[in-house]
């Protein structure tokens, strides 16, 4: 059930077990991918997920903005600190727990996202409010193992996963211009530390991979994959004693 087409009483009568909430960004993803790249993946494979898994769920609505600051030098790109995003996220979780929907499973697409998303989720459950995890879906798919492929940022993984879901969210004409800007790899790495803060002193397109690696074939594999597992997810989270 989507909270956000639904009427209150069909809400009070929905009897999901299990909340979903998707959380993306709003951020540069390269000149070929739109800046709502993380708002649709995340969406998709939360709304797949639901299908897939055996529970009764309540779908919310996608966060936008997320912790992002590392693209502040591409236009468009939105942020929010991470308290803002902690407190923001954590109170949405207890609002729909004061409904019942006391078990959160939060869908990611943003890998800024991924700490602050485990910490607020922990902070959540030892509350007592109830019990929130958070999923994030590029961790939980072996793109490798499906088409040879690794996630980068603006890559193959979220390009083909776009491409997939809708074509007007990519822009295959930018494809040659993404991968000639494109670094190989996420950061600029000295001793094991990462020197650069913002992704525009390692990548000047904004990408990390080839998006020309994927297609929108691809696309539907990492879907599909990502959505047994979350639907794994969401049984599993619907069963477990806290
Ligand atoms: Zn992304």
């Amino acid at each position: 059930m989507k909270l956000t087409e639904s009427t209150w009483p069909e809400a009070e009568a929905s009897g999901a077990s299990v909340a979903v909430l998707p959380v993306g960004s709003t951020e540069q993803h390269g000149p070929h991918a739109v800046l709502g790249t993380d708002v649709f993946t995340a969406g998709a494979v939360a709304e797949a997920g639901i299908e897939h898994a055996d529970v009764g769920c309540v779908l919310g609505p996608t966060i936008p903005v997320g912790i992002a600051a590392e693209h502040r030098e591409f236009p468009g790109t939105l942020w929010v600190s991470g308290n803002t995003f902690r407190a923001y996220v954590r109170e949405t979780c207890e609002s729909l727990a004061s409904h019942g929907w006391d078990r959160v499973v939060l869908v990611n697409g943003h890998g800024g996202n991924v700490a602050a998303l485990r910490e607020l989720c922990g902070k959540f459950t030892r509350s007592g409010a109830g019990y929130a995890v958070p999923f994030t879906w590029f961790d939980a798919v072996d793109t490798d193992d499906i088409a040879g492929i690794e996630m980068g940022h603006g890559g193959p993984v979220e390009t083909s996963l776009l491409e997939h879901l809708d074509e007007r969210y990519v822009r295959a004409d930018e494809f040659d211009r993404a991968a000639a800007g494109a670094a190989t790899q996420w950061g600029e790495w000295q001793s094991g530390v990462n020197l650069a803060y913002d992704s525009s002193e390692f990548t000047d397109s904004g990408v990390v991979g080839d998006p020309r690696e994927g297609s929108a074939e691809t696309g539907k594999k990492l879907l599909t994959a990502a959505a047994e597992s979350l639907g794994d997810l969401l049984e599993t989270v619907a069963d477990r004693e806290y």
